[in-house]
């Protein structure tokens, strides 16, 4: 089992000046002070998960991710602090050949076992003939899919919305997508009026829109008519990908509000939330809350390849 998180929901002004001007009233939850090793979405994904897998006297957890992945970094601390034993699958024949990146190297500390795999293979993570194909060679498992998104996923992100409605009453809660898992649980969490609004950080992400929808259908709650929206034209290149912009953005946003944003998820959400707030998308008088959740374990990564080789590079390098 998960200890139980570390500090109480934490809810933030940001006094954007955008927002100000337009009588909106602009929150950060930062989830991603839930849990020192587990922050944000991926311990809410992670723990019913966890207490099936208890359930079902599983001693392993197996499961899927890229280079850089947060659910790698996640599952494999999870099992270190809940008492599993963790494998990874990791997209990449090649990284087994390089010294690990932080990520990675972190995920093996934590006892993680790291099986590589080529992109081809990879891209069987779905099928149930491959899943049990790896299991006879690791043994039995309970396993975790491709960022932790499946059915019970669900409930501990809904737990997130519950939280914030006896802090404070809103009408909008704004969530980063990668699968749309966590997404798909803050939905099926809201009571009318309360809306949700999903900024995709990978590029195309329309495909996400069926996928909230087929993961919502258990709980029938995929024709919740209108009350989500997913906006994709906040990428800034694609999944993993930034621009000189972003960066920019994620360092005068740490001034102003002293929060650190991910270059991944958090800082297209926070960017793509001013953007909507200027294109007047929320009414005056509304509450829209972000969610912080998580992920600035990518940073190590990301510094390792572009920060001290980038002149735009907007962050002091450690120790400076
Ligand atoms: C994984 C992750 C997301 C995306 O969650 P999904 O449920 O895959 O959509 C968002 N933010 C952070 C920080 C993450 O690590």
């Amino acid at each position: 089992m998960l200890p139980p998180p570390g500090s109480s929901l934490l809810v933030q002004p940001l006094p954007e000046p955008a927002a100000l001007a337009r009588g909106i009233r602009l929150l950060l939850v930062r989830d991603d002070l839930l849990h020192p090793q587990l922050p944000g979405n991926k311990w809410r994904k992670l723990k019913y998960n966890l207490q099936a897998a208890q359930q079902q006297q599983q001693s392993t957890l197996l499961t899927f991710g890229g280079a850089y992945s947060n659910h790698l970094a996640a599952v494999a601390a999870a099992g270190k602090l809940a008492g599993f034993q963790t494998i990874g699958i990791v997209r990449g024949e090649e990284l087994a050949r390089q010294p690990l990146n932080p990520t990675l190297a972190q995920a093996r500390a934590d006892g993680m076992q790291l099986r590589f795999v080529d992109r081809t293979t990879y891209l069987r993570r779905h099928e149930a003939a491959w899943i049990a194909d790896l299991q006879r060679e690791t043994g039995p498992a309970y396993v975790l899919p491709e960022g932790g998104t499946n059915a019970l996923a669900l409930p501990g992100c809904a737990e997130l919305v519950a939280e914030l409605r006896a802090h404070t009453p809103f009408d909008y809660l704004a969530v980063a997508c990668g699968t749309g898992g966590t997404l798909a649980g803050i939905v099926s969490g809201l009571l009318p009026p309360e809306k949700a609004v999903g900024v995709a950080a990978l590029r195309g992400g329309e495909f996400l829109q069926a996928e909230v929808r087929t993961l919502l259908q258990p709980v029938g709650k995929e024709d919740a008519a209108g009350n989500w929206t997913i906006h994709t034209e906040f990428h800034h290149g694609g999944y993993a990908r930034f621009s000189p912009d972003l960066l920019a953005f994620i360092q005068t946003f740490q001034q102003r509000h002293g929060v650190l944003l991910d270059p991944i998820y958090t800082g297209k959400l926070l960017w793509g939330i001013l953007q909507l707030v200027e294109q007047g998308y929320f009414a005056e008088g509304s509450t829209v809350v972000a969610v912080h959740t998580g992920g600035l374990q990518a940073w190590a990564g990301f510094r390792q390849r572009f920060g001290a080789r980038s002149a735009w590079w907007p962050f002091p390098e450690p120790g400076e």
